[in-house]
C-alpha cells in the first residue's frame, strides 16, 4: 500500500489542531509545567531553570535536580544570592560547569538589572548572560506565550521526518528551523512548543518512532516513505573525517585524577576534560607533565563533524590541575573523556 502524506505546511491548521488536541489529552506531567490550556503560565524562573538543565540531560535525570534547586532557591533572587561554591556543589552530577556559572550570572543579572523579573520577550531574554537562542525562545513561548520558534533536537527530528528532508544534519539545521517556523502561530505558542517537544520525546523517538499512534501521521512524508527512522539523514561514518589524539590520565596515587577546564570557545567549550594532545591526522604525543607514561589502549568516539581515536596514556604524578576524586570524575566529564578515563583506570 502506498501512503501519501498531506503537505505539512499547506495543511498547517489541521496539523496544528491534531497535535494540540493530542497534547491536551496526553501532555507529560512535569514539575516545571502548568498543564495544557490551564490558562496559567508557568513561572519563567522555573521554565528557564528546567530548560538549562534539560540541555544536557534527560527529564528523569534533571527532575530531582530541579526539585532540589527550587526547594532550596524558590525564586530567581534566592538563586542570585547563592554563593558560587554552593551552586556548583548542587550542580554536581549535571556536568558542564560552564552552564552552572552562566546560570548564576543570569540569575544575578535578572535580580540586579531587572528587579528580579525575567524579561518577557525573546529579545529581552536573549540579552541575558548565558541565554542562547534556544533558551530565549523556549522561555518566551512557554512562560509568556510569545510566538517563538523553539527548535531543539527533538523538534529537528520531527521536522526532518514530517518533510522527509534529505539534506544531512548539521547542514539541514537552518532548513529544519525554517520548517518548524512555518508551523508557529500566535495561537497557543507555549502549548505548541511543548506539544512538539512531547511528540519528539515520547512518540517520534529517535530509534523507534511510534507512527501508529502519532497524531500527525497523515502529514508525515517520512512515514509515507516507509522508513521514517532514516530521518534526519546523518552523514555516514565514512563521510566524516577521522582524527587522532592522546588523552592523559594522570593520577596522584591518592585516589584523584587530574582534570582541566577546556577553553570557553571551541569543541566541548568550558567543560571539564582530561589533558589531551592536539587532535588531527598525526598529532604529537605531548603529555601535560613529565612522568612515566604507559599506554592503556584507545577509545573511539564519534562527534557530529568527525570521528576520533584517542590513545589513552596513564601515569602517576603531580601538577597544577583540577584534582578530582577518580570515582566522581567520570560524572563531571563529557562522554568522550568519561570513556577515556574509564579506559585509563581499568
Ligand atoms: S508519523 Fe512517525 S515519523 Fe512521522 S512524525 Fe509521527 S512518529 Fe514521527
Amino acid at each position: 500500500m502506498t501512503v501519501v502524506a498531506r503537505s505539512a505546511s499547506e495543511d498547517k491548521d489541521a496539523l496544528r489542531a491534531a497535535l494540540l488536541g493530542w497534547y491536551d489529552a496526553a501532555a507529560r506531567t512535569l514539575p516545571w509545567r502548568a498543564g495544557p490550556g490551564s490558562g496559567t503560565r508557568t513561572d519563567p524562573y522555573r521554565v528557564w531553570l528546567s530548560e538549562v538543565m534539560l540541555q544536557q540531560t534527560t527529564v528523569p535525570h534533571a527532575t530531582p535536580y530541579f526539585l532540589k534547586f527550587t526547594e532550596r532557591w524558590p525564586m530567581v533572587g534566592d538563586l542570585a544570592a547563592a554563593p558560587d561554591a554552593e551552586l556548583m556543589a548542587a550542580w554536581a552530577g549535571l556536568g558542564y560547569y560552564a552552564r552552572a556559572r552562566n546560570l548564576l550570572a543570569c540569575a544575578r543579572a535578572v535580580a540586579s538589572d531587572h528587579g528580579g523579573v525575567f524579561p518577557d520577550t525573546e529579545a529581552g531574554l536573549r540579552a541575558l548572560p548565558g541565554v542562547g537562542a534556544y533558551t530565549a525562545a523556549a522561555v518566551a513561548a512557554i512562560a509568556f506565550d510569545r510566538e517563538a520558534n523553539v527548535v531543539d533536537g527533538n523538534v529537528e527530528r520531527v521536522m526532518a521526518r514530517l518533510s522527509a528532508v534529505e539534506t544531512p544534519v548539521p547542514a539541514a539545521r537552518p532548513e529544519l528551523a525554517r520548517l518548524a517556523g512555518l508551523l508557529v502561530t500566535d495561537q497557543r505558542p507555549g502549548d505548541w512548543a511543548q506539544a512538539l517537544m512531547d511528540l519528539g520525546a515520547t512518540v517520534c523517538r529517535p530509534k523507534s518512532p511510534a507512527c501508529l499512534v502519532c497524531p500527525v501521521r497523515d502529514w508525515c512524508a517520512g512515514y509515507a516513505s516507509g522508513a521514517p527512522e532514516r530521518f534526519p539523514v546523518k552523514l555516514k561514518k565514512a563521510d566524516r573525517p577521522h582524527r587522532q589524539g592522546f588523552a592523559y590520565v594522570l593520577r596522584d596515587g591518592d585516589g584523584r585524577v587530574a582534570l582541566v577546564q577546556r577553553p570557553a570557545k571551541g569543541l566541548l567549550g568550558g567543560m571539564m576534560g582530561l589533558p589531551t594532545s592536539d587532535w588531527g591526522a598525526t598529532p604529537a604525543d605531548s603529555p601535560p607533565v613529565e612522568a612515566d607514561w604507559t599506554d592503556a589502549g584507545a577509545i573511539e568516539h564519534v562527534f557530529t563533524h568527525f570521528s576520533l581515536t584517542l590513545s589513552v596514556r596513564v601515569a602517576t604524578g603531580q601538577g597544577e590541575f583540577v584534582w578530582t576524586a577518580e570515582d566522581a570524575a567520570a560524572k563531571a566529564l563529557p562522554t568522550v573523556f568519561a570513556k577515556a578515563l574509564t579506559r585509563g583506570l581499568a
